[in-house]
């Protein structure tokens, strides 16, 4: 019987989920797992060692040969890499495009699986990505599915990059957006949509704070905090 309380968050690219999954972590004392890092340094393994996206048997031999765990410090989320801390390496455009490429292959999601579900079996988890309601962990307690429309993910995402220095272009910025979108749901593997048991939020007119009470009262109404 378990008896820790996970909340597993989906939903599409620059939705706010590691914000907001951060915050609420940090508010309710849980562990964050990023598992959307997890296949990034995945995908970072196979950009270095130049193996091709669409190569199935390249990547599938590749993921045998790979070690990716995670490490917390100062409650930031770490991810390991063979060993190394991959962590500031993984956020490009090229590792955002190679990974929900690769991450449609099973070879790949398997790898990852047992190493999430030990995670949320040890600790109170708030996690977050794709198929964590509905594949990674069906019994998780409070599942959301957190949204916003193209446009406004564009923007959040168009604005982080500027703060950073970096020169970008809105369109470009949705058009990437919408192609990653598009593979994620429609890949025949865990695709993402919602758990029929989900809450679903859309953050487009919210602020991080409102869309982080809005996951507490959720678990509340779940039972966190009566006992568990
Ligand atoms: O959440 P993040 O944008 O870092 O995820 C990068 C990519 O990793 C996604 O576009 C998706 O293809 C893949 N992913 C996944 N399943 C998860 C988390 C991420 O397939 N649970």
């Amino acid at each position: 019987m378990t008896t820790t309380y996970n909340i597993a968050i989906d939903g599409p690219a620059g939705a706010g989920k590691s914000t907001i999954a951060k915050l609420t972590a940090r508010k309710l004392g849980f562990v964050y797992v990023d598992t959307g890092a997890m296949y990034r340094a995945m995908a970072l393994y196979f950009l270095r060692n130049g193996i091709g996206k669409d190569d199935e048997k390249a990547v599938g031999e590749a993921c045998e040969a790979m070690d990716i765990s995670l490490q917390y410090r100062d409650g930031v989320q770490q991810v390991l890499l063979n060993g190394e801390d991959v962590s500031g390496l993984i956020r490009t455009e090229e590792v955002s495009q190679m990974t929900s490429a690769v991450s449609v292959y099973p070879a790949v999601r398997q790898k990852l699986l047992q190493l999430q579900r030990e995670l949320a079996r040890t600790e109170d988890v708030i996690m977050d990505g794709r198929d964590i309601g509905t594949c990674v962990l069906p019994d998780a307690e409070t599942k959301i599915y957190l949204t916003a429309s193209p446009r406004v993910r564009a923007l959040r995402r168009f604005k982080e990059l500027e703060e950073r220095g970096e020169t970008c272009n809105l369109e470009e910025i949705e058009q990437d957006i919408r192609e990653r979108d598009d593979r994620d749901m429609n890949r025949e593997i865990a695709p993402l949509k919602q758990a029929e048991d989900a809450v679903c939020i859309d953050s487009s007119q919210m602020t991080i704070d409102q869309v982080v009470q809005a996951i507490t009262e959720a678990a509340m109404a779940r039972g966190l905090g009566n006992g568990r």
